[in-house]
């Protein structure tokens, strides 16, 4: 079996270890025998590249690059995106990913940002001498069906841990929120809710990166990629994530958060 990682704008977008996500999905398919290539999708990559993805990464990144992105991505690279996240390709997308994903986000300094308008959702900077967002982000994961289905493969409550920073406030539309915020900022630090979650897309603010941290999530990914690209139902074979439990359980524990979720 065999699985292509789109990873989006490597150069520009890939702030607070993002790149990690991208290894951490092909190391988890490589343990298990699954080949996972990357292909990188930047401003060189030809529209027809799109279409071969079965899993997109998209990392974070600084207001600047986000407009570079943005001009790029335009016309038919962003119906090609459109198209897949519609039709289900999963995918995870990290900060600035989802900002532009979204309706617009309106930047620190300068004029509004026009996205892609594929999430229901809105992000403002409220100034450069507005406070960050920064520091550990830990959430429930409440977003259907994907809470459940993490429930069943980890039997407990999915609770996600990352790390945030971030100017921009995030507003939701008629959108799921990917969860409800246990400690940290999450979209605006207003409304408790973190990230998104539309098809089978999951948009977060939570660096870390995410995927080592949350192996569950990477392997929700590989399984969702692997269905849809092989129409047929997978279970992937278990792997030991000792060592990234014990480093969650300190990082519970550092925060003073005893037993997941609490
Ligand atoms: N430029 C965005 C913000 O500050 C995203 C930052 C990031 O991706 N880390 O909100």
């Amino acid at each position: 079996m065999e699985i292509k990682i789109g990873w989006l704008y490597p150069k520009l977008m890939s702030t607070y270890g993002d790149r990690g996500n991208v290894s951490c999905l092909q190391q988890r398919c490589q343990w298990r025998g699954i080949k996972a290539s990357i292909i990188p999708l930047d401003r060189q990559t030809e529209v027809a590249e799109f279409n071969l993805i079965n899993i997109f990464v998209g990392g974070g990144a600084q207001d600047r690059q986000q407009e570079i992105v943005m001009r790029d991505l335009k016309g038919a690279k962003a119906a090609a995106l459109q198209d897949k996240i519609e039709t289900g390709t999963p995918g995870i997308f990290t900060c600035g990913a989802p900002q532009l994903l979204g309706h617009y986000y309106e930047p620190a300094q300068g004029t509004r940002i026009e996205g892609l308008g594929i999430l229901d959702l809105v992000s403002k900077h409220p100034g450069v001498e507005a406070k960050r967002c920064i520091g550990n982000l830990v959430f429930e994961i409440t977003a259907s069906p994907l809470a459940e289905e993490l429930k069943k493969m980890g039997g407990e409550t999915p609770v996600a841990i990352g790390f945030e920073n971030h100017g921009g406030r995030t507003y939701l539309g008629k959108i799921q929120p990917l969860g409800k915020v246990i400690q940290g900022y999450g979209n605006n630090g207003e409304d408790r809710m973190e990230g998104a979650f539309y098809r089978q897309a999951i948009a977060t603010y939570a660096h870390g990166p995410l995927l080592p941290k949350n192996p569950l999530i990477a392997d929700w990914l590989i399984q969702k990629a692997l269905e849809q690209n092989y129409q047929t139902a997978i279970k992937l074979t278990k792997l030991d994530d000792s060592l990234a439990l014990a480093a969650r359980e300190a990082m519970f524990r550092s925060l003073a958060l005893t037993k997941l979720g609490q």
